[in-house]
């Protein structure tokens, strides 16, 4: 284990200096440090850019779009972009079927308060669970992605529908600097891999679901269409325990016990699914983060690790709560559970085009220069 955050050795890319310092905590000294302006000089930008958005906007419906999950991060970002930027953000909400309660509450009680409407755009329920059961069968780790590329999707089909060019995202270093391991979160948006997937384990046509590939968003709409995406947080201090309370002051917002819980696919998933089939716990990757921008101290992470996320007691309730939702028996998850480990390079995909089009847009100075892509 690194000697100054919590990633290790189950992150096989992972590497360290002599000190047993890992490249994640170089990384985040030399990229995520620079480009995260919480001084005066942030504030500037931030505000330079939501005059922009407004006077951009002045004749249109909406300035923005804005995605909400019912999580911290875009909680928090909805609270600023109305509150403290004066915006109008056209809020949708991505609905995949696996909404927890807690979330339906916190999405509600903002919306209601900020007096806003919500635009929800509900996934078809057998072309969902068709999807997520093709990624169970196929053996990888990331069966994630159904529920991750449908948000991704929508977002951009709203920003080119209402002719929108701000998307405001509340995606942050403070409490993302760590970079998830490729080999458990590949690309959502690798059409390639998707297809091969759905042909070999699929059997829906999914004429509804929403797919967008990466070409079209990053070079269409970014591109030719202007489309923009703003991430506030990176502009000013970003405190967690700061925003929750926030939200829980002003909204009645009521905290998740673990990030991305919100869903409880993804809450089955990343407490679960992946510490126990794959030895990965994604709680590294999000302590580290908070290690690195001093929210957390170091032993208390080592101190939380060495418990599993999930709960011991109910999780074999969740275990058939899942099966069932997917339309499957225990037994069979249970056999999905056990199978070989297939990851992202046994099937088809476009891993090479997506470096490569990272390198063309970091050469031409389009993109900054990220960590590594592993
Ligand atoms: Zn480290």
């Amino acid at each position: 284990m690194c000697t100054r955050c919590v990633m290790d050795t189950s992150d096989e890319n992972i590497k360290f200096d002599m000190n047993g310092v890992c490249d994640h905590c170089h990384d985040f000294d030399q990229y995520a440090k620079s480009n995260w302006d919480t001084d005066e000089q942030g504030k500037n930008e931030i505000e330079r850019v939501i005059a922009k958005i407004k006077r951009y906007s002045r004749n249109k419906d909406f300035d923005c779009l804005l995605g909400i999950s019912g999580g911290v991060d875009s909680s928090y970002m909805l609270h600023l972009a109305v509150k403290e930027f004066g915006l109008r953000p056209l809020v949708f909400h991505v609905d995949g079927g696996w909404n927890s309660e807690l979330a339906v509450h916190n999405i509600n009680v903002m919306i209601d308060k900020l007096g806003l409407d919500l635009y929800t755009e509900v996934i078809n329920w057998e072309e969902m669970k068709d999807f997520q059961l093709a990624f169970f069968k196929s053996g990888v780790p990331h069966v994630d992605i159904p529920q991750d590329h449908a948000f991704i999707a929508t977002l951009y089909n709203f920003a080119d529908k209402y002719r929108i060019k701000y998307i405001l995202n509340g995606g942050n270093y403070s409490t993302e600097c760590v970079q998830y391991p490729m080999k458990y979160y590949y690309y959502g948006t690798d059409m390639k891999q998707i297809a091969d997937i759905r042909k070999q384990f699929g059997k829906s046509k999914m004429e509804t679901y929403p797919f967008s590939s990466v070409f079209r968003h990053k070079l269409y709409l970014k591109y030719l269409r202007g489309v923009n995406v703003v991430k506030p947080l990176n502009y000013m201090p970003y405190n967690k325990e700061d925003a929750l309370s926030l939200l829980e002051r002003e909204y009645g917002w009521k905290p998740y016990p673990q990030k991305h819980f919100e869903s409880r696919f993804t809450k089955f998933f990343e407490s679960y699914w992946l510490p126990e089939r794959f030895g990965f716990d994604p709680r590294r990757v999000q302590f580290s983060s908070l290690i690195l921008t001093e929210q957390m101290n170091r032993d208390e992470a080592i101190e939380q690790l060495q418990r599993p996320a999930y709960n011991t007691e109910s999780i074999h309730d969740e275990f058939n709560y899942i099966a069932t939702k997917l339309g499957i028996s225990a037994k069979e998850l249970q056999e999905y559970f056990e199978m070989p480990k297939k990851f992202y390079w046994n099937y088809q995909n476009q891993q090479d085009v997506f470096r490569t089009g990272a390198k063309i847009l970091r050469w031409i100075g389009v993109e900054k220069v990220k960590k590594r892509e592993q």
